[in-house]
């Protein structure tokens, strides 16, 4: 499905595709082509964030004044899908998209003058305190102790499935300041340096052998009160509005070069005698199917970037596309398996590393098709679970 793009928009596809045709390099393409979860490394995500950031495109939905570009919906969206395409590494959002703009609507000017530029630039990496070991769903149980003391608050507890936090120099966390009450009214927002002393990070490794999430532990932990985000027991509605940034953002762009992608490999020779996946009936409906479902997303997106441009708010279509996007994902990652069959049970992290002497078993690609199908069961629950999405469907379109 194509959105019919005016002679600007048009040009400004253009203006994209030539720079990134110019400026991303062939080894950041690769580390974009072949993720094994929705996050890039740090190491490639933050070349590529400094080279669009030298360009001033590195937060395209940020507003002008605080250093973004300026780009209408349509333009963002432009951008998106010609990354995508481009394979283009994903940036960490944990900054630009979650605690950004946080800062610019509940932030003082000292926090914005401080953060923003930090953040655009890279040279703060966030990581996001919201879980706690009981507390995911339920997230307003959360029982991080922030206690005042003068000029500070004090924190004992622990936050867990933290992402990126053995990489992170900041993070923004949910603590208690009251226990009375409605849980909701007794949480504050904080925006922790991760080098303060009484934090821990210790690594949770995942099925797939790999290190992305941590369990942090915080032990006398002083944080100043001036690193408070809004008001003191008002943090619920600062994590709230955060929590819309982090649900948007399914891409239709991505999915479908995803499956151009698996449709060109299933079209290869598998076994010398000239069978082809593709010519398989059973197989050639599923991957029908699937791009049914990715092709449902796109007209979403299409229809959330037009209320959005009307001055709308995307509302429960939002938790939509989440559900969908990451089912229509794990669907891929599934055909992907099938495509690779049992090279794929060859979980070789080392032989992933660019620079690796181990010897590849099988076709490049199922290196990364089991740790991808693996990290990826997890989408289904971060962001606020599918089945939570469920429920706010139920009551907000179905009025159930
Ligand atoms: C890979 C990964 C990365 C993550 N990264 C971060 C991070 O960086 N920062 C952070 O703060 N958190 C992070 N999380 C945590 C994530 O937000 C939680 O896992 C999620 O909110 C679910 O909470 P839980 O794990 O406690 O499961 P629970 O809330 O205990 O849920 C267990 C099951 O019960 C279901 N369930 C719960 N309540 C209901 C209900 N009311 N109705 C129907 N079904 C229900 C859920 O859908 C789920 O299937 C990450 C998680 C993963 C897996």
């Amino acid at each position: 499905m194509n959105l019919a793009l005016s002679a600007e928009d048009r040009a400004f596809r253009d203006e994209v595709r030539a720079f990134l045709d110019q400026s991303l390099p062939g080894y950041l393409r690769e580390a974009g082509r072949n993720p094994t979860s929705v996050f890039t490394d740090k190491e490639h995500s933050l070349v590529w964030q400094r080279i669009l950031h030298a360009r001033g495109w590195a937060a395209p939905a940020w507003p002008k004044h605080y250093g973004g570009p300026g780009w209408s919906v349509m333009q963002r969206y432009i951008f998106a899908s010609e990354c995508a395409r481009a394979h283009a590494p994903s940036l960490s959002p944990m900054g630009l998209r979650m605690a950004g703009p946080c800062i610019m609507r509940y932030g003082t000017e000292a926090q914005k003058a401080y953060y923003l530029p930090r953040i655009l630039s890279g040279e703060d990496y966030w990581c996001q305190g919201y879980s706690e070991p009981g507390s995911g769903s339920d997230l307003a149980s959360l029982q991080l102790r922030a206690t005042p003391d003068d000029d500070d608050y004090v924190l004992n507890g622990t936050k867990i499935w933290t992402t990126h936090a053995h990489w992170a120099n900041r993070m923004f966390c949910l603590a208690r300041t009251r226990f009375d009450g409605m849980p909701q009214a007794g949480i504050t927002f904080l925006l922790l340096d991760m080098a303060s002393p009484g934090i821990s990070v210790k690594p949770i490794i995942t099925l797939a052998g790999e290190h992305e999430v941590n369990q942090v532990f915080f032990d006398d932990v002083r944080v100043p009160k001036t690193n408070r985000l809004g008001e003191e027991n008002r943090g619920w509605s600062v994590a709230k509005y955060l929590l819309e940034f982090e649900r948007g953002g399914a891409s239709g762009a991505g999915l479908k070069s995803a499956l151009k992608r698996l449709r060109a490999i299933a079209a290869v020779e598998a076994d010398g005698a000239g069978n082809r996946l593709l010519d398989d009936g059973a197989f050639r409906q599923r991957l029908t199917a699937a791009e049914v479902k990715v092709l449902a997303i796109e007209m979403s997106e299409h229809r959330v970037m037009s209320a959005l441009t009307a001055g709308g708010n995307p509302g429960p279509t939002s938790s939509m596309l989440k559900m969908q996007g990451t089912e229509a994902m794990q669907k891929l990652d599934e055909l992907a398996i099938e495509i690779a069959a049992y090279y794929a049970l060859a979980v070789q992290p080392d032989a992933r590393k660019p620079a690796s002497n181990v010897p590849a078993v099988g076709p490049a690609h199922s290196l990364f098709t089991m740790p991808r199908y693996l990290n990826n069961r997890a989408a289904s629950i971060y962001g606020g679970s599918n089945e939570i999405q469920r429920n706010i469907i139920a009551r907000l379109v179905l009025g159930l």
